[in-house]
């Protein structure tokens, strides 16, 4: 079946069409920096061989004219509506009501918007992304795969926070956890390099956004039992911009120091993070460039990979030990050095790696005599999309 996957992001609305039988992109883009001087536009192009890749400069004005851009691009790419037969968009926040992907109702978009108050960064613009995208391909089914799904099976125990109760039942305040697609889908990934039905596993996204999962493999089904992320995508380990976990006395502090909201929002998503510590960039290649020269660049590295090693180390609780570790996004797949710096310090649980694997970007990176079998595996959201929005769409056929 031939998917249209779309993310739409606050700045940017990414594309994919997704060949779901051959599991090959026909075409992947993204428009980037909307309402912006200087707008992008990127796309490339497979016909299962050859790639070739486009880049655009322009003014994209909106979410409106974004969307526009892409179906534009996508019919010019020779792919025609028709060709079309179901549209799967990302929504960040599914709250507690999605632990599974939905087809796309007038209800199910009432309830996007309600969670808006959990993803006010997020859900909005995801919702654009469906309103716009509905005009385009009025006669498909249109299905939400929500960030927060996989992550829906974390017990109680993980969830809350150590507040009043009354703020979790009343007011919705727990751990939610992110990047559920991109754990699901390299779980499953793991489960087939495995050859194992069952073992303890532990997944990180290291991109722009980071991210740690605890996951149980039960009968060749991922299981989601404990996530960094929270109840915003701000918790867990430094990120490219974002904070990660502090004390919340910091908050308190900064109101008196008469900090508001909108500047405490903006430290904490924008400025903090690799970029805030290293004082130079969220781009890992150019701290990795300067990490024996630059003080606060191996400064922001040391800080990100202890942080990650800590958490991994803290899931081994969760899961009763740990039998396979995956890398995934951005970083996670390219650095060799950052996968060492944080193998280095889980040597105690018998993480060992094959240092020429690792340095090669290899599929399975642990030494022989590792007790933990380490794997760096390609992660991909919009294949996962699409192939979860199409069982959803056969089930419903057969039910
Ligand atoms: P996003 O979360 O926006 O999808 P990505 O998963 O693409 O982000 O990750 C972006 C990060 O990955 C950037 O910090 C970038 O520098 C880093 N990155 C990409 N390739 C490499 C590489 N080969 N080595 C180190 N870092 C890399």
């Amino acid at each position: 079946m031939k998917v249209l996957a779309i993310n739409a992001g606050s700045s940017s609305v990414k594309f994919q069409v997704v060949d779901t039988k051959r599991r090959k992109f026909l075409i992947k883009g993204i428009v980037d920096a909307i309402g912006l001087p200087n707008s992008r536009i990127n796309f490339e192009l497979s016909d299962g061989i050859k790639f070739s890749e486009v880049n655009i400069e322009t003014n994209v004005k909106n979410h409106e004219e974004a969307i526009k851009y892409a179906i534009d691009i996508l019919l010019d790419s020779g792919i025609s509506k028709k060709d079309i037969q179901l549209v799967v968009h990302r929504v960040v926040h599914g709250g507690q009501y999605y632990s599974e992907p939905v087809i796309i109702t007038k209800r199910v978009m009432n309830k996007i918007k309600e969670l808006s108050e959990l993803a006010p960064l997020h859900n909005p613009h995801n919702l654009k992304g469906i309103e716009e995208a509905k005009k385009y391909f009025p006669r498909v089914k249109h299905v939400a795969v929500f960030d927060t799904a996989f992550h829906q099976t974390i017990p109680e125990k993980a969830f809350l926070y150590g507040l009043p109760l009354e703020f979790y039942t009343k007011k919705k305040v727990r751990r939610y956890g992110f990047h559920g697609t991109s754990h699901h889908y390299v779980s499953k990934e793991a489960v087939r390099i495995m050859k194992r039905k069952s073992f303890k596993l532990i997944t990180c996204h290291i991109g722009n956004g980071i991210s740690v999962t605890a996951v149980q493999v039960k009968k060749g089904k991922p299981i989601s039992l404990d996530t960094s992320m929270g109840f915003t995508p701000l918790e867990g380990s430094i990120m490219g911009t974002r904070s990660g976990t502090l004390d919340p006395g910091i908050i308190l502090y900064l109101l008196d120091k008469g900090y508001d909201k909108k500047e405490i929002s903006d430290l904490l998503n924008n400025k903090s993070g690799l970029l805030g510590i290293s004082g130079r960039s969220s781009d890992m290649r150019l701290l990795l460039k300067n990490y024996e020269v630059d003080k606060r660049s191996k400064l922001a590295v040391d800080v990100l990979t202890y942080q990650l090693a800590k958490i991994i180390a803290s899931y081994t609780v969760a899961l009763g030990g740990l039998d396979a570790l995956v890398f995934t996004a951005g970083i996670g797949e390219g650095s060799w050095f950052i996968r060492k710096k944080i193998c280095d310090q889980l040597k105690h649980f018998g993480v060992g790696l094959d240092s020429r694997a690792n340095k090669k970007n290899g599929e399975v990176i642990s030494s022989n005599k590792s007790q933990v079998k380490v794997m760096v595996i390609k992660t991909w959201e919009e294949l996962e999309m699409a192939v979860e929005a199409e069982e959803l769409l056969k089930k419903k056929r057969s039910d």
